[in-house]
C-alpha cells in the first residue's frame, strides 16, 4: 500500500470514527450479545484474497462485519451513557495523537513477546506448585538455550525462579545454534537426580541472533515424558510459518503447551500486537481474558491484527514474506561472491549473519574490524544493521524485513558495506 492509499483510507476510516462518535448515544451501551458470538459470524480462517478498500469500507466488511458483526458486541465505553467501573477515556485528540504515533516514527521497543514468556512460565509455575505444594518454588528448574531472548531470564526473575535452576543451554556451530535434545536431556536428568524439579522449556523458532530454530519435535518428546511445560517463541520467525514451505519449522508445535509471535514484528501489523497461544481446556463458555495476561484492561489489538488479515489476504501477506526472503537470499548471493566475506550462520529467513575477514587469521583482528566496518557503515546514515556475537565471533546481521525495502536498497547497503571494508581492509 502507498501513501495515496494511506490518504484515501485514512479519510474513511476518519469519517467512520466521526460519524461513529456522532451516533454514539444510539448504541446500547452496554453490548446486548452473548460472550463469544461473533464466532459463529466470521470466518474461521483469514481469507486468500484480499479485500477491496471499497468493499471493506462501502460493502461487506464495514456494513456487515463492523456495523452489523462488531459493534453489537462493543460496549461503548466512550458512551456519555457509561457509568460503569472507571472510565477508560480517549479523545479526539488522543487518537490523531494515535493515528501520529502509529505511523513511522522513533520509539522505545516494549516487552510482548515477553509479557507473553512471563505469561506462560506463571501458569506453569502455578500449575506445578500447585502440584508439589508452595515451598517447592526453589526447586522448579527452567531450560532454554544460550539463545534464548533475555525476556526469559526476566521472566523468570520476575516469577521467583532461583536464579541458578535458570539452564541455558549451551549451542555452537554444529547445530547451528539450536538447542542439543540430548543436551537437555543429561541436563534434566542431572537435576531430577538431584532432587530438583523441571518444569519449563521455552523453545525458539527463530532466535533473535541468528535465527536458529531449536528441534521441536525431539524436544517435545523430552518435555512430554518429564510433564515438562513447553512454550515456543516464535516471536520473528512465526511471520514466515504462514507459507507452506516454512511451516515445516514449527512441525511439532502441537505437543506445545503455548506458542507466540509477534504479529507487530513481519506481519505488517503496528506494534504492539503478539499473539498468544495456549493450550487449556475451555471448562468454562466464556473465557475471563484477564487471566491470560498481566493487566486487567485490553487495547482491541485483534481489530488491527483482523484489518490486516483482510486487507491484504493470505496471497499478498505470503508474497510479502516471500520477497523479504529473496532480498535475504540476493544479499546472500552478494556476500558468498565476494572472497573477503563469509557467512557465519546459514540463512534460514530473513536474516543474513556475515563477516569481513581480515587477511590474518587472527579472531581478536576479524571482531575489531567487523566492529568498525558496523560503526562505518551505520555512520554513514544510508542503512542500518546490527550485530550479534557467536562463539565469540563479533557476526553482522542484515534483516530483511521493512515494509518498503525493496532490491536497490539491499544493493545500495552491500555498496556501502564492499565500500567501508575496502577502506578499513587498505588499512589493517
Ligand atoms: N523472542 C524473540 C525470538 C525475539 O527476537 C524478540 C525480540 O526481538 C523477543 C522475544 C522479544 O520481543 P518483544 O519485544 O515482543 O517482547
Amino acid at each position: 500500500m502507498d501513501s495515496e492509499q494511506l490518504r484515501e483510507y485514512g479519510h474513511k476510516m476518519v469519517d467512520f470514527i466521526a460519524d461513529y462518535y456522532k451516533s454514539i448515544e444510539n448504541f446500547p451501551v452496554l453490548s446486548q450479545v452473548q460472550p463469544g458470538y461473533l464466532h459463529e459470524l466470521i470466518p474461521d480462517s483469514a481469507p486468500i484474497h484480499p479485500d477491496s478498500i471499497q468493499h471493506v469500507f462501502d460493502g461487506e466488511i464495514l456494513h456487515l462485519d463492523i456495523q452489523n458483526k462488531i459493534l453489537p458486541g462493543v460496549t461503548h465505553w466512550q458512551s456519555p451513557n457509561f457509568f460503569a467501573y472507571y472510565p477508560a477515556n480517549s479523545s479526539i485528540a488522543g487518537f490523531i495523537g494515535e493515528m501520529l504515533s502509529s505511523g513511522q516514527g522513533g520509539g522505545v521497543i516494549q516487552g510482548t513477546a515477553s509479557e507473553a514468556v512471563l505469561v506462560v512460565l506463571l501458569a506453569a509455575r502455578d500449575k506445578f506448585l500447585g502440584k508439589f505444594g508452595k515451598n517447592a518454588l526453589g526447586k522448579l528448574v527452567v531450560y532454554a538455550s544460550d539463545q534464548t531472548h533475555s525476556a526469559l531470564q526476566k521472566a523468570c526473575q520476575i516469577g521467583g525462579i532461583h536464579p541458578e535452576n535458570c539452564r541455558l543451554l549451551r549451542t555452537d556451530s554444529s547445530t547451528n545454534y539450536a538447542i542439543s535434545p540430548a543436551a537437555l536431556s543429561e541436563a534434566i536428568s542431572t537435576d531430577v537426580a538431584n532432587g530438583l524439579i523441571p518444569f519449563f522449556l521455552c523453545a525458539t523458532v527463530g532466535t533473535t541472533s541468528s535465527t536458529a530454530v531449536d528441534p521441536l519435535t525431539d524436544l517435545a518428546k523430552i518435555t512430554k515424558s518429564y510433564g515438562i511445560w513447553l512454550h515456543i517463541d516464535a516471536a520473528y520467525a512465526g511471520s514466515a510459518c504462514i507459507c507452506p514451505e516454512y511451516r515445516h519449522y514449527i512441525d511439532g508445535v502441537e505437543e506445545a503447551d503455548s506458542f507466540n509471535m509477534n504479529a507487530h514484528k513481519w506481519l505488517l501489523t503496528n506494534f504492539d500486537c503478539s499473539a498468544l497461544w495456549i493450550k487449556a481446556s475451555q471448562a468454562n463458555l466464556v473465557v475471563d481474558y484477564k487471566d491470560w495476561q498481566i493487566p486487567l484492561g485490553r487495547r482491541f489489538r485483534s481489530l488491527k491484527l483482523w484489518m490486516v488479515l483482510r486487507l491484504y489476504g493470505l496471497e499478498n501477506l505470503q508474497s510479502y514474506i516471500r520477497n523479504h526472503i529473496n532480498l535475504a537470499k540476493h544479499f546472500e548471493d552478494l556476500v558468498v561472491q565476494d572472497s573477503r566475506f563469509e557467512m557465519v550462520t546459514p540463512r534460514i529467513f530473513s536474516l543474513v549473519c556475515f563477516r569481513v575477514l581480515p587477511s590474518s587469521k587472527d579472531e581478536g583482528l576479524a571482531n575489531k574490524l567487523n566492529h568498525e566496518l558496523l560503526n562505518a557503515v551505520n555512520s554513514s546514515g544510508k542503512a542500518f544493521m546490527s550485530h550479534t556475537v557467536l562463539s565469540g565471533k563479533y557476526v553482522l546481521r542484515l534483516a530483511v524485513g521493512a515494509p518498503l525495502t525493496e532490491e536497490r536498497h539491499v544493493n545500495l547497503a552491500w555498496n556501502v558495506i564492499q565500500e567501508k571494508a575496502s577502506a578499513l581492509l587498505s588499512t589493517t
